[in-house]
């Protein structure tokens, strides 16, 4: 995910949550990307602070993600709060079913058991085994660790 902030011709300022920098180009295009405090789909990046002045600093190349004006920190805040909600959909949608994942997958990927979704713990191997049958999982970094009941 990437945050941009963006900015509508009425100079209204808000952030847009994009999964990559390509998703939000195409929704910019398709003129998905709407201000939400008027409706207007004529939306562009608005700049960081200008830093001209501070002199040696590498310009900025067009189409580059640029960080919050508030400056970094504000920036890894909001990506903080982005990965909280992320956990907090995840454990809200997904019926946790710990080390049956790999089982109860291949079970609804048969038609054995209705079709839901889940969260639990597979091993390296029995994930490549998932995916080598054409069974959508996917992995999660440990620092994603959901909560402690995934065993
Ligand atoms: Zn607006």
């Amino acid at each position: 995910m990437i945050v941009f902030n963006l900015i509508c011709p009425d100079e209204h300022k808000f952030e847009g949550w994009f999964a990559s920098s390509d998703v939000f180009e195409r929704q910019l295009v398709d003129g998905l990307v709407t201000c939400p405090m008027c409706g207007d789909a004529n939306i562009r990046k608005a700049l960081a602070a200008p830093r001209l002045n501070l002199g040696g600093e590498a310009t900025r190349h067009a189409g580059e993600s640029v960080p919050a004006p508030e400056g970094d920190q504000a920036y890894l805040g909001s990506q903080h709060m982005l990965l909280t909600q992320f956990k907090r959909f995840i454990l809200a949608n997904t019926e946790n079913v710990g080390a049956e994942f790999a089982e109860r997958a291949r079970r609804m990927h048969y038609g054995e058991e209705d079709h839901r979704n889940i969260r639990g713990k597979v091993s390296r191997d029995e994930a490549a085994a998932l995916n080598e049958e054409g069974i959508a999982s996917f992995s999660l970094p440990p620092e994603l660790m959901l909560d402690e009941s995934v065993q």
